[in-house]
């Protein structure tokens, strides 16, 4: 393996304050979607410190030592692709359709950051001209082969400048669960200014700091997530693009996502911003006394999973995990136990076969696991408990449980 390179922020990557409180400090982790082949086990894998940060003066909850993005999504086969999650698509299509009707008109430019394998601008391609952007070659491999535009690259003021000149002004730019990803928020900020038309809408769906801190969800922390956003910290940044954020709101998507509209040209707040942006101060989400509120519930939910795990291990039950997902490595990790589990199933092909970093765990089908099931699995794609439960009725019958690290520890049936 190319030996990866890190940086090391001095500054804010919002406001360029040198002033932080430290937020969490999670250990050393190997970079969760790095998933092993065979030939490469006996090769020790990289892991990298996680700690997480707050900004003094602007609030972006961030982390500041960074694994050069260039290295997860260009040198490594990037393992996620959004086609392959269940149920993603029909998240995709209503979320699609409101910006169409609110936004848009036939033959208009829509830009999508990260597209990933094509499977929101699918939506779009018949009646508006469309591109996606996304730096993982093989996902954008895959949506050409969808018939949609797409480009195996970074976006940038600089990418931003070239596609003005070839294309005109975008009406639509919007980007899902990509902008966590991006080291220079400001450079991306720049280039979608310069790139809108003057009536252009930005649509950004990221992680919610509100709902980690509501839900203690630290699943979302791992290397590819620079930063965990609030509405509040957005309306400060936006300003300074001369963008006005004009609506948000929080969607279901990833256990809890904020979905927040920018324009350039001015327009009238809507009520649920207004409301949202209220309940952020009442809440004093962006304090110094939440985040080590959400320090203690994290530790707390990572010692309480730890000692379940012990437990069980000692009365002689099998535990596997449900889901190869990077989130549910973090929280494999947070409680070390990732090699107390003897298998994790997944559905998506491009997992099976391989296994998990460092602790070296096979990833196997879930077809291939019924002839020898566990007596518990984990579920490590905790936002998808209710639709795995929903399928694993014959398991559950045959005695099989869940342990679910969704608002602290949970097992089911109980
Ligand atoms: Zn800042």
């Amino acid at each position: 393996m190319t030996k990866l390179k890190t940086i090391s922020n001095k500054t804010c990557r919002m406001c360029e304050s040198k002033k932080f409180a430290k937020v969490i400090d999670i250990g050393r982790h190997p970079l969760v979607n790095s998933l092993v082949s065979k030939k490469d086990l006996k090769f020790k894998d990289p892991t990298f410190p996680i700690k997480v940060w707050q900004c003094i003066e602007c609030k972006l909850v961030q982390l500041k030592d960074i694994v050069d993005a260039n290295e997860i999504y260009k040198n490594v086969d990037y393992l996620y692709f959004s086609s392959d999650m269940p149920g993603l698509d029909k998240y995709f299509k209503p979320y699609a359709d409101d910006l169409k009707k609110r936004f848009l008109k036939q033959n208009d430019f829509v830009v999508e950051i990260g597209c990933n394998d094509g499977i929101m601008l699918n939506f779009f391609k018949d009646k508006y001209r469309t591109l996606g952007i996304d730096p993982a070659t093989n996902v954008v491999l895959r949506a050409l082969r969808k018939g949609i535009t797409a480009v195996p690259l970074f976006f940038s003021s600089r990418l931003a400048e070239q596609i003005l000149n070839e294309w005109g002004p975008a009406k639509l730019i919007y980007g899902n669960n990509c902008i966590a990803h991006l080291d220079n928020l400001k450079d991306l900020t720049k280039g979608v200014s310069k790139l809108l038309s003057k009536d252009g809408v930005f649509v950004v769906e990221c992680n919610y700091w509100g709902g980690m801190v509501e839900n203690t969800n630290y699943s979302l922390i791992y290397h590819d997530h620079f930063s965990y956003f609030s509405a509040q910290v957005w309306v400060k940044f936006a300003k300074k693009y001369k963008l006005n954020v004009f609506d948000a709101i929080v969607t279901p998507a990833q256990g809890g996502s904020l979905r927040i509209f920018l324009s350039k040209n001015k327009r009238k707040p809507s009520k649920r911003l207004k409301i949202l942006l209220d309940n952020e101060n009442k809440t004093r989400l962006n304090s110094t006394y939440m985040s080590t509120i959400y320090r203690k519930n994290v530790l707390n939910t990572s010692i309480e999973l730890k000692k379940l795990v012990l437990y069980l291990i000692k009365k002689n039950k099998v535990i596997a995990g449900y889901g190869a997902a990077a989130k549910g490595m973090t929280i494999l990790k947070c409680s070390n136990i990732g090699n107390k589990l003897k298998y994790f199933v997944d559905d998506s092909p491009a997992k099976q076969g391989l296994y998990s970093p460092v602790d070296h765990v096979p990833i196997i089908s879930r077809r291939d696991s019924l002839k020898d099931q566990p007596d518990y699995f984990i579920i490590l794609a905790p936002n998808y408990s209710d639709v795995i439960i929903q399928k694993e009725k014959s398991y559950i019958k045959k005695g099989g449980k869940f342990i679910i690290p969704k608002n602290g520890i949970t097992v089911y049936p109980n």
